[in-house]
């Protein structure tokens, strides 16, 4: 399949090829042609799997076949006037085209980003991103732009609705990316507020992890005779990444397991999710201590922080990034070969949304969770999710005291980038050696003889506290 076959014109294909794309994604290939065609979608893909191409291609399709409507040309004209006579033009409300709701900044920032690369010779065409933390002038300006795409966050979107500054009576498309997130952030009457205040004759594009549950009762809500597209079932969610559980007795055993761990040969740069935003900070200060180039990522930095970081690890400065999951959504950066989960996430949705930050971009990853042994039934459930049985691994000299039930070990050699030999495929049991402690289920990680009371040192984990 071809870009040319889903019925993109031109000028999109000619910076699709300039950014190094040569064919659709399975998403892209289902989405594209169905979203040319005007219909509403609701698809379940993971990120890395193109999904902002996927509802931003058509999107950049069909807006950039419409004419700007008088009501545009006359406020861009009369913006230009005012310049022209080196008046201050009076502000009137941004009509956007096309809205994207996103959880995070981070999220935003890239789909704004993305949206510039493919809209690159659609000079017409403007992405902004409004979002918390940015200044309130800074954004004014872009508003008076009157940009015909907004990619924003719900809070401060509703900020600006409330005070007159954005009108969405023009709005053609809607997006809501990462829509399960956003629920889970709360953002729900934020949406509802956002949703209402758009035009019935929009489209509309729903793309989350999962269309079940609340998700899925808001998406038939807010979409008319919806395409479903599902892309990744569970079962083979993020086959092209490593996965390994590794036990450690407390604190202590489990900070000298991730220094030797992160001084991997095959490691180019690793995320370390912890649960709290103090722990990513006191985590990355003993990592820089213990000499490895680290920095932490969470909530309570600004957000120019945040994009300073951000830079630094896509730049390769920073080489171990210690974040929360919030502040790590949606990061893409294909040179990440290690994920390890410091604390492991509070829901199994966010195994698999964290995991995916390595494995970018058609390479391969390795994920590694440092597990006490009061935390199987953590691990069970994640399993339970995935449908994937993690492995565990010892390595020699870092053995936990208590006796883990030892799965599988690691291979002699250690990991290597390209080398996926380690990971439990779908269905695959590689841990029931037959000398193994028993396990009290079929499907899962939790065992028997584990003390749920016990707190071996390691914290739960509660989200982006
Ligand atoms: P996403 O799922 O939107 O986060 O995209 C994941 C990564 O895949 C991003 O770095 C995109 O630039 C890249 N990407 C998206 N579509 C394609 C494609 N058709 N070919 C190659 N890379 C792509």
């Amino acid at each position: 399949m071809t870009f040319e076959a889903l019925g993109l014109n031109t000028s999109i294909i000619k910076a699709l090829t300039d950014a190094g794309y040569t064919k659709p994604t399975p998403v892209q290939e289902q989405a594209v042609p169905a979203a040319i065609a005007g219909k509403d979608l609701l698809v379940s893909s993971q990120t890395g799997s193109g999904k902002t191409a996927a509802f931003m291609l058509p999107s950049l399709h069909r807006l950039s076949a419409l004419e700007p409507s008088a009501a545009s040309r006359t406020h861009n004209q009369e913006m230009q006037a005012a310049r022209a006579r080196g008046e201050r033009p009076r502000f009137k409300p941004a009509q956007p085209k096309m809205l994207v709701l996103t959880p995070t900044r981070e999220l935003a920032l890239q789909v704004t980003t993305n949206t510039d690369k493919y809209s690159v010779n659609l000079r017409r065409l403007k992405a902004v991103s409004i979002l918390g933390g940015m200044p309130y002038p800074k954004q004014m300006q872009l508003l008076a732009k009157n940009p015909e795409i907004l990619v924003a966050t719900p809070g401060r979107l509703i900020d600006h609705m409330e005070s007159g500054k954005i009108d969405f009576s023009q709005l053609e498309i809607l997006v809501l990316d990462e829509a399960d997130r956003m629920l889970d952030m709360g953002f729900i009457d934020d949406i509802e507020k956002i949703v209402e205040a758009t035009p019935d004759t929009r489209q509309t594009m729903l793309f989350s992890a999962t269309l079940d549950g609340v998700v899925g009762n808001m998406a038939r809500r807010i979409t008319k005779d919806p395409q479903i597209i599902q892309i990744m079932s569970a079962a083979n969610k993020h086959e092209n990444i490593t996965q390994r559980v590794h036990f450690v007795d407390d604190l202590s055993h489990k900070n000298r397991l991730l220094d030797h761990l992160l001084r991997d040969d095959s490691l180019d740069q690793a995320v370390v999710f912890t649960a709290t935003k103090r722990d990513a900070d006191t985590i990355a200060d003993r990592l820089n201590i213990a000499g490895f180039s680290a920095a932490a990522l969470h909530g309570d930095m600004h957000q120019g922080a945040r994009n300073r970081t951000l830079d630094s690890l896509r730049r390769g400065q920073v080489k171990v990034l210690v974040a929360t999951d919030v502040a790590a959504r949606g990061i893409d950066v294909p040179t990440i070969t290690h994920v390890f989960n410091y604390d492991l996430p509070k829901f199994p949705e966010d195994y698999v949304h964290r995991i995916g930050r390595t494995g970018r971009a058609g390479r391969n990853g390795l994920a590694i969770s440092l597990v006490n042994h009061a935390e199987g039934m953590n691990v069970k459930r994640i399993e339970r999710f995935t449908k994937q049985l993690i492995p565990v691994n010892v390595i020699e000299g870092y053995e936990p005291k208590k006796s883990a039930p030892p799965r599988s070990t690691s291979r002699p050699g250690g990991w290597k980038p390209g080398d996926n030999r380690g990971g439990a495929k779908p269905g695959q049991r590689t841990f029931s050696k037959p000398n193994a402690p028993r396990r009290d289920g079929a499907s899962g990680g939790g065992y028997k003889g584990s003390n749920p009371r016990s707190n071996d040192g390691a914290r739960r984990s509660y989200g982006d506290r």
